[in-house]
């Protein structure tokens, strides 16, 4: 699973790096997601992350 976060769209809200911040970090006013892939074990916390964006920034394939 990959996580992808679109730099255009992101607001750097901030919120899916607090939700899951071993898949998110913010990098200025822009959250990264800087896994290749994630983690078994992050797989339900990024997919949380992403459903909480409010700019639906965050693409999980
Ligand atoms: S939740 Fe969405 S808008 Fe907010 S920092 Fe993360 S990617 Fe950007």
């Amino acid at each position: 699973m990959k996580a992808v976060i679109d730099p255009e769209v992101c607001i750097g809200c901030g919120l899916c790096a607090d939700t899951c911040p071993g898949v998110y970090r913010m990098e200025g006013d822009k959250a990264v997601a800087p896994v290749e892939i994630v983690p078994k074990d992050q797989e339900e916390c990024a997919k949380k992350g992403a459903e909480e964006c409010p700019v639906e920034a965050i693409k999980i394939a």
